[in-house]
């Protein structure tokens, strides 16, 4: 068995396979591209409130050293594995070489259900697991960040246990800090901002007036209720339906996005919030609107439902939500359906991480304004580079989302040589 197996782990490779074929990458050059150059597993043995000690799983995989040190997200969930991981890390790949960051790719995690936890838990499980990592991350190394589960507390955690170990405030080890202890502006927002923008853009293109279009967000985390609260009250859309993992609310009349951001800071998840407008959240995807948004987990549009999608444009928030047999659907609706892949779409967040990192390392601060723009300024540029090959090249945006970063990373380890 492959030490990667995994399903997720799986749909990256077939993606990047696409993409390789495209491309005509020989053999060797594919499997150095695509497998992890390293990749770590933990045992964290933790204290429990009850006095008991119970064992976690963590994880770290470090996808390519070739254009810098890695950079990617800890993610705490349930069902993280090893190989969905190394999955998540490949993308990080291919995002930060889009962007034009000096990254490869990175990701890691505990398999635990933070929900379950108790802060003091919590915090003991974050500390363990920075702690198993210190001998195999640094700022110069493997930069760290926030993904699905964690928050900026815990990357206060982190930064506090690797600084406590040198001895000093090294507080580029991880980014999506606190602004209090060094991170930066705008970083909590950078995700849904630039999903936002992107949007914006996409509907500008498309000659779509946003006070007529409709928008559905799946997914109502950091990046899902950020993008929601923009898109109804910044672009002016209609927001017509929100869900997260405990509910699906639909309302034709518009949804108080607000009203919904308060409820859940208050109590922790939509389940309570306007119950006559629940509805099943299978369906939420496959309803009207003009913009969809899954901004929660992986492989939710897939072969079952991508026919029946009812959107004019998808944004793609979360990492992977649409899978290789979805995107052959996708691909022949394509003048029905406008897609913002992923790597494109999710990107504000690794790009504020990376001014984050820059200020760190030159003990520098910007304002909000500078990030923002900064940030609109790279998402601008990809976009266009992304829409303009897909259009010469007649193919998905994906495959040339996707053929730019592969090429990057290629390029590099071509004029570098076989170490990386
Ligand atoms: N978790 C985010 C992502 O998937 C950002 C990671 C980071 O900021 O390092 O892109």
């Amino acid at each position: 068995m492959h030490v990667y197996d995994d399903e997720v782990f799986k749909m990256a490779c077939d993606q990047f396979e696409v993409i390789a074929d495209y491309l005509s990458i020989d053999k060797n050059d594919r499997e150095r591209l695509m497998y992890p150059k390293r990749a770590v597993a933990v045992t964290l043995p933790v204290h429990m409130d009850d006095g008991s000690t119970k064992t976690f799983q963590g994880y770290r995989v470090q996808h390519h050293l070739t254009l810098g040190p890695t950079k990617g997200g800890t993610r705490f969930a349930p069902s993280l594995s090893l190989g969905e991981t190394a999955a998540l890390a490949m993308w990080m790949s291919w995002k930060c070489a889009l962007s034009n960051l000096p990254y490869g790719g990175a990701k890691g995690g505990v398999t635990v259900d933070p929900t379950k936890l108790s802060r003091n838990e919590l915090e003991n499980v974050s500390r363990r697991y920075m702690q198993e990592m210190i001998p195999f991350v640094g700022p110069h190394t493997d930069i760290m960040g926030p993904d699905m589960g964690t928050n900026e507390q815990i990357m206060a955690w982190f930064m506090d246990t690797y600084s406590v170990y040198m001895g000093y405030a090294v507080n580029e080890i991880v980014t999506g800090k606190p602004v209090a202890i060094g991170g930066t502006e705008g970083r909590r927002e950078a995700t849904g901002r630039g999903v936002v923008y992107l949007v914006e853009r996409a509907m500008d293109m498309l000659k779509m007036d946003p006070e007529k279009c409709t928008a559905i967000v799946q997914g109502f985390g950091n990046v899902g209720s950020v993008a929601a609260l923009s898109l109804a009250l910044k672009t002016g859309l209609k927001v017509v339906g929100i869900s997260d993992a405990f509910a699906a609310l639909y309302d034709p009349k518009g949804i108080d996005v607000k009203a919904a951001e308060q409820h859940v800071l208050k109590k922790g998840n939509l389940r309570a919030f306007c119950q006559n407008n629940h509805v099943d959240p299978n369906e939420l995807l496959t309803m009207k609107c003009d913009v969809l948004v899954p901004a929660a987990v992986d492989r939710v549009i897939n072969s079952k439902n991508a026919g029946k999608l009812h959107c004019r444009i998808l944004a793609e928030a979360a990492n992977g939500p649409t899978t290789p047999e979805a995107d052959l659907i996708l691909e022949k609706r394509w003048d029905e359906i406008f897609v913002i892949p992923d790597i494109l779409c999710n990107a504000g967040g690794v790009i504020v991480s990376y001014f984050e990192w820059v200020q760190g390392l030159q003990s520098f601060l910007w304002s909000e304004t500078e990030v923002t723009d900064k940030l609109f300024r790279i998402l601008e540029h990809s976009f266009t580079q992304v829409i303009r090959r897909a259009k010469e090249h007649k193919i998905a945006h994906r495959t040339a989302a996707m053929a730019i970063g592969v090429e990057r990373v290629l390029r590099a380890k071509k004029t570098r040589g076989l170490f990386p």
